[in-house]
């Protein structure tokens, strides 16, 4: 069997905080710029760093690498209370059963691929113990573009089997039309899942290599766990 890695988008795939990160965010930006700012376009797909890059466009500030660092840093201290503050909370149907069936298997690395900040993504899953499950991730800290970051999730997967990216079987598992491209500009399968805000129709528009309605799927096994 050839050496694989999985790498796992987080919202909209594992789970949903329900806007805790907006919230956080938006918090974030009316205490570095002294006034509130509406955030009106989607998160969704986004990395951290371009997600702060057009909330400061938005707000009519040039965002520098300084000013997008400094809006970060207040963002992770605000997104802590803010995902304790909300009441909803969604791990996503399939996603706890699928990692327990995946884990034990030799060969294969499971890791995230997130646009998230490491300390936002292990602050986002803390809440439902799915830490564990990801050893290891690319992630907005990697990088701004989300290709650059799959990428170095893909290499820390495959260091972790002993071998090359090259030489391993990467699945890209996201909920969006940028999990898709991205997947694609590194030359990786994806597996699309509608749980997200993109519905399966639209996903089927950028031709994922796979593509369910939830991780419940069988089609996700035969994908997954059966090779
Ligand atoms: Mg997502």
């Amino acid at each position: 069997m050839k050496p694989a890695v999985y790498l796992f988008d987080l919202d909209g795939t594992l789970i949903s905080a329900h806007g805790a990160g907006r919230r956080a965010l938006e918090k974030a930006v009316t205490e570095v710029l002294g006034r509130a700012v509406p955030l009106e376009f989607s998160f969704a797909g986004g990395t951290d760093r371009g997600i702060a890059r057009q909330a400061l466009h938005d707000a009519g500030v040039e965002p520098t690498e300084e000013a997008i660092d400094e809006l970060l840093s207040a963002y992770l201290q605000e997104l802590s209370p803010a995902l304790q503050a909300t009441e909803e909370y969604t791990v996503f149907a399939g996603v706890r059963e699928l990692l327990d069936e995946l884990r034990p298997r030799p060969g294969l690395a499971i890791g995230l691929g997130t646009g998230n900040l490491e300390a936002a993504a292990r602050m986002k899953l803390n809440r439902s113990g799915l830490n564990d499950y990801f050893p290891f991730g690319g992630f907005g800290c990697d990088a701004e573009a989300r290709d650059e970051l799959l990428r170095a999730g893909a290499r820390r997967g495959a260091a972790r089997l002993g071998v090359a990216p090259e030489d391993c079987r990467i699945v890209v598992i996201g909920d969006t039309l940028r999990d898709v491209a991205a997947a694609s500009a590194i030359g990786a399968e994806c597996l699309a899942v509608a749980t997200g805000f993109t519905p399966r129709d639209e996903l089927l528009t950028s031709a994922p290599t796979y593509c369910v309605a939830d991780l419940t799927a069988p089609l996700v096994r035969d994908v997954l766990n059966q090779r």
